[in-house]
């Protein structure tokens, strides 16, 4: 039986909701923790056609990337259409969960599936997450690494890529005298001492550094538990905004923005650059990414795909810069597939069972002729 927290839990193994933007509004919107979920609905964004399509279909819990809540509500009244929503779903016990800039940011998350939609190989993050992650140097005993290194590991320090356990450990000695009133695992009260230490290190995220040391002083041997907490301005290796990748042969940028309409079935696709320029290198990044124009020019990219690009955006891009708005429902939806599809994985490897459907309901208001 999975509960609605098991599956916040594996979305969030997946998305950590420490990466999210601090403006953001993550994690379960409406709903009871402990709730049975059967049924999962995957949708943009919750709209009163998409609350009937979870009624009709028996969903227990609608996963969505847009949260239904961006300000603190006053009220949660029927006088108000989120209000009225937010009620009805409460009201029919059906929970909905957010996954937003964590999923943009996350490995295979929004920015990065686009990428591989749009048919790019080699696809990296654009701009890598920054000023998140902080250095762990823990002083042990020789010979009691393993259990510190374990307890690192569980609490989420440690990963690189796709590594986990990278540590790094130092020999040296390290000296002290125990007050008459401490306990100390070598020597004597009241001594100088020198011990055997080894100074182990690894990376961990800013969020998780105080549950990973409590972890570590659950495990280590010494009463007193000597660690340093450093801040580290090394970029994120997991977790980044955008994508940048390689189309398989050079095309036009005409070429190109045709392609990138039928990929994403988007309408109307607004682009900037000369239509018989070449592209190759292509940075992306799903919904509005317009923080990110500088990025990718810097980071060499022949084009970028992303949406909501302002008109005065448009203007004064370099010669040989392509820049085009996709639509931010269009850039967004190719998520869901392979969101729903790692809600079936992640029940199936708990050898549980449950079933997920991506809403068929257009959630996306813009159109166009
Ligand atoms: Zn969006």
């Amino acid at each position: 039986m999975l509960t609605v927290q098991d599956i916040a839990a594996s979305i969030e193994a997946w998305a950590p909701r420490w990466t999210a933007w601090e403006q953001d509004n993550v994690g379960l919107q409406i709903g009871n923790r402990r709730r049975r979920v059967r049924r999962v609905g995957v949708a943009l964004e919750v709209t009163p056609e998409v609350v009937e399509e979870a009624l009709r279909k028996r969903w227990d819990l609608i996963v969505t990337h847009h949260p239904v809540f961006f300000r603190p509500p006053r009220s949660i009244t029927t006088d108000h259409a989120i209000g009225a929503m937010a009620l009805r779903l409460a009201e029919h016990r059906i929970a909905v969960y957010a996954a937003h800039t964590n999923l943009d940011f996350a490995p295979n998350g929004v920015s990065v599936t686009l990428a591989q939609v749009l048919g790019l190989h080699d696809i990296r993050f654009l701009a890598p997450l920054r000023g998140q992650l902080q250095k762990l140097a823990v002083f042990v005993p020789s010979g009691h690494e393993g259990p510190i290194i374990d307890a690192l590991a569980a609490a989420g320090a440690g990963i690189i890529g796709e590594y986990s356990h990278c540590t790094f450990r130092t020999p040296g000695t390290g000296t002290f005298k125990a007050s008459v009133n401490a306990r100390p695992f070598i020597g004597a009260r009241g001594q100088m001492e020198s011990a055997d230490e080894v100074r182990l290190e690894a990376v961990v995220p800013k969020a998780l550094a105080d549950a990973a040391i409590e972890r570590v002083r659950s495990v280590h041997p010494y009463d007193e538990v000597a660690y340093d907490l450093i801040p580290l301005d090394t970029p994120d290796a997991n977790h980044g905004m955008g994508a940048m990748g390689t189309l398989p042969r050079s095309m036009s940028l005409r070429a190109f923005v045709a392609s990138v309409g039928r990929r994403l079935k988007s309408g109307a696709v607004r682009f900037a650059g000369s239509p018989a320029m070449r592209v190759r290198r292509i940075a992306v990044c799903g919904g509005s990414g317009s923080d990110l124009i500088g990025d990718a020019i810097r980071a060499g990219a022949d084009a970028f795909v992303t949406a909501d690009v302002k008109y005065h955006a448009f203007h004064g891009l370099p010669a040989g810069f392509g820049l085009i708005d996709a639509g931010h429902g269009e850039t967004e939806q190719v998520i869901l597939r392979p969101l729903a599809e790692f809600l079936r994985r992640s029940a199936a490897t708990r050898r549980q069972h449950i079933h997920v459907d991506v809403s068929r309901v257009p959630t996306n208001p813009v159109q166009s002729l």
